[in-house]
C-alpha cells in the first residue's frame, strides 16, 4: 500500500517549488521506507530546479536528511523498524571494479530504491540525488541508510548526509590533512566551513578562510580558521604565501570551483604540495594553465567527491565526535524551517544569508 504524505516538489524548470500529496510505495524487497525528521537545503537542491543536473522533471527534492526506518523490505537483514539513520547518496555495491579493488568510496553502480514514489495522478518523481527527503517519508535502498548513535538531533546528523560531508572528506579524506599541516580553504559556504572544521579535526597548525564576504569569515572562525583573507581586499595567493612563512599552504580545498578559485588554489600551494577541488564547476568552465607549472611545481590534483566517504565508517565516527564536542556540527544549522519555506531557504542560500536552513518534520 502506497503512504500518501507531503512532498517538496519541482515540477518544472526555474519553477517556484511546492508542497504536493506524493505517494511511497511500501518498501520492496532491498529497500527501506524511512520517515525523515529533518532534511537540510543543499545548492544541489536548487541545482535541479533549475535544470542544472538533468531534465527528469519532476524531481522531489531534499538530500541531506537524517530519520527513522519505518519498514523494510524483503532480504533487508542490517536494518529494523525504528534504526536511526543517515541518508547516503553512496550506497556501495561490493561487486563493480572498484569495490573488488577495496576503494569502496568510488562505487561505479551505487544503489538506489527501485520502485518509483510519484505524485497522487501517477507521474513518477525523480528524487535528488536517489534521495527526495523533503518529504514526510521516502523510499531509499537500505545502502542509503547508515545508522548513527540516535542521541544526535536530526537536524544536525543529517547534514552529514551531503554538504557537511563533503567538506569534511575534502580535507581529511582526499586532502589527507594530518597534524601539523598549513590547510587554506577558499569559499567560506557550509563546504568550505566544515571543510575548515575537518582541517581542525586532523590536527592542521595553519588553516586560511579565504572569502569576498566579511561575515562568512567570521563564521570560518567558529569552525577552526587560524587565519582570514578577503579575497576583495588582498591577492589570494600572495596572502596564503605570507602567512605561510612565504611557501605556500600543504593543502589547499577549493570549495568554490571555478577556474579563478582553482588557479589561486593552485599556485597557493607548497612545492609538493595538494590542490582539493570539492566545489562543484559548471560544464561550460574551462582551465588554463601553463603546463610547465603542473610539472615544476609537483604535488597533486585531487578531485574530492562526496568528501571520497564512506558513509559506514565516516557517518558513525563523526557524529560520535560531535556528541563528544569535538565537531561543532550544531553550528551549521542557521535556522529550522518547514516544508513550505524551501522557496525561500533557496533564496537566503543564494544571497549567502544562511549557512544551513534545515527543515524538521
Ligand atoms: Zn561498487
Ligand atoms: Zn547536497
Amino acid at each position: 500500500m502506497a503512504h500518501a504524505v507531503n512532498g517538496v516538489v519541482a515540477a518544472g524548470r526555474g519553477a517556484k517549488v511546492s508542497v504536493e500529496t506524493i505517494l511511497v510505495p511500501d518498501p520492496g524487497p532491498g529497500e527501506a521506507l524511512v520517515k525523515v525528521q529533518a532534511c537540510g537545503v543543499c545548492h544541489t537542491d536548487l541545482h535541479y530546479r533549475e535544470g542544472g543536473i538533468n531534465d527528469e522533471f519532476p524531481f522531489l527534492l531534499g538530500h541531506e536528511a537524517a530519520g527513522v526506518v519505518e519498514a523494510v523490505g524483503e532480504g533487508v537483514t542490517d536494518l529494523a523498524p525504528g534504526d536511526f539513520v543517515i541518508l547516503n547518496w553512496r550506497a556501495v555495491c561490493g561487486s563493480c571494479r572498484s569495490c573488488l579493488r577495496g576503494r569502496p568510496q568510488y562505487c561505479f553502480n551505487t544503489h538506489n530504491a527501485s520502485q518509483p514514489m510519484t505524485l497522487a495522478d501517477g507521474t513518477p518523481l525523480s528524487p535528488a540525488l536517489g534521495i527526495g527527503a523533503f518529504a514526510e517519508k521516502t523510499l531509499v535502498h537500505s545502502g542509503q541508510c547508515t545508522k548513527v548513535n540516535p542521541k544526535a538531533p536530526a537536524e544536525v546528523a543529517g547534514l552529514l548526509g551531503c554538504g557537511v560531508m563533503a567538506g569534511i572528506g575534502a580535507a581529511i579524506n582526499t586532502g589527507g590533512v594530518t597534524r601539523g599541516d598549513s590547510v587554506a580553504v577558499l569559499g567560506c559556504g557550509g563546504v568550505g566551513d566544515a571543510a575548515i572544521a575537518g582541517a581542525r579535526l586532523a590536527g592542521a597548525r595553519t588553516i586560511i578562510a579565504v572569502d569576498l564576504d566579511p561575515t562568512k569569515l567570521e563564521w570560518a572562525q567558529r569552525f577552526g580558521a587560524t587565519h582570514t583573507v578577503n579575497a576583495r581586499e588582498q591577492d589570494v595567493v600572495e596572502a596564503i604565501r605570507e602567512l605561510t612563512e612565504g611557501n605556500g599552504a600543504d593543502v589547499v580545498i577549493d570549495a568554490v570551483g571555478r577556474p579563478e578559485t582553482f588557479k589561486q588554489a593552485f599556485y597557493a600551494r607548497d612545492h609538493a604540495g595538494l590542490a582539493v577541488l570539492v566545489g562543484v564547476p559548471t560544464p561550460d568552465m574551462q582551465l588554463e594553465l601553463p603546463l610547465i607549472d603542473v610539472f615544476s611545481r609537483g604535488g597533486a590534483v585531487k578531485s574530492s567527491w562526496y568528501g571520497d566517504c564512506l558513509p559506514s565508517r565516516d557517518f558513525p565516527m563523526l557524529i560520535d565526535l560531535y556528541l563528544q564536542g569535538r565537531l561543532d556540527l550544531g553550528a551549521f544549522v542557521t535556522e529550522t524551517i518547514g516544508l513550505e519555506d524551501v522557496e525561500k531557504a533557496f533564496e537566503d542560500m543564494h544571497h549567502g544569508r544562511v549557512l544551513r536552513s534545515v527543515v524538521v518534520l
